[in-house]
């Protein structure tokens, strides 16, 4: 297994919408591990293909870090394939952050629940339902395979109050504890 290097907000891969995953082999097996291992690394609670440059249609997350004492633990959840089936109207604020954008924070509203259809990391179909962080997590890597990003979500007022750190990525100026593979705007 290996720790990939995940790309910043500016790469154009975030913006690519993905793949279906065709069939089960040795190398989806073996860059579904490594992006378990870097998930892990980085201290994330998901993340999706593109995130480390490619263009499969699979994310991976374990909401159990975030989770109440009391609340059901998930632990590791690969989705590979995923389809969101139906959401609530009911939508709730929550904060999000993501490994790509480094140091931005902000409240996003999304459905509170959902029902999800993936495989798993054996290619085993499940329909499955989520609420709360688990729900919040599928939804912010659910987007990345569609080539959207959480501050896309935001108005135009909040996007502007992380301007700053926002050109910082762009320059290849952010600095994160993880690898990030950076890649400057050419001029
Ligand atoms: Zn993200």
């Amino acid at each position: 297994m290996s720790i990939l290097p995940i790309v910043t907000y500016n790469d154009p891969i975030l913006r690519e919408k993905t793949k279906e995953v065709k069939s089960r082999t040795e190398f989806i097996d073996r860059f579904v591990e490594d992006l378990i291992e870097t998930m892990y690394h980085s201290n994330g609670l998901g993340l999706a293909a593109p995130q480390v440059g490619s263009s499969h249609r699979i994310f991976v997350f374990d909401p159990d870090p975030v989770l109440e004492d009391d609340e059901e633990k998930f632990g590791l959840i690969v989705c590979i394939n995923p389809k969101i089936i139906e959401q609530s109207s009911h939508q709730i604020s929550m904060d999000e952050g993501c490994l790509s954008i480094p140091d931005v924070n902000d409240t996003v509203k999304r459905a509170e629940d959902i029902t999800l259809h993936y495989l798993d990391e054996h290619f085993v179909q499940h329909t499955r339902d989520f609420t709360g962080w688990p729900a919040r997590i599928i939804l912010h890597e659910y987007d990345h395979l569609d080539g959207i990003l959480f501050i896309d979500h935001l108005s135009s007022f909040r996007r502007r109050m992380h301007k700053s750190q926002l050109n910082a990525i762009e320059a290849g100026e952010a600095e994160a504890s993880y690898p990030i593979r950076p890649k400057k705007h050419s001029t």
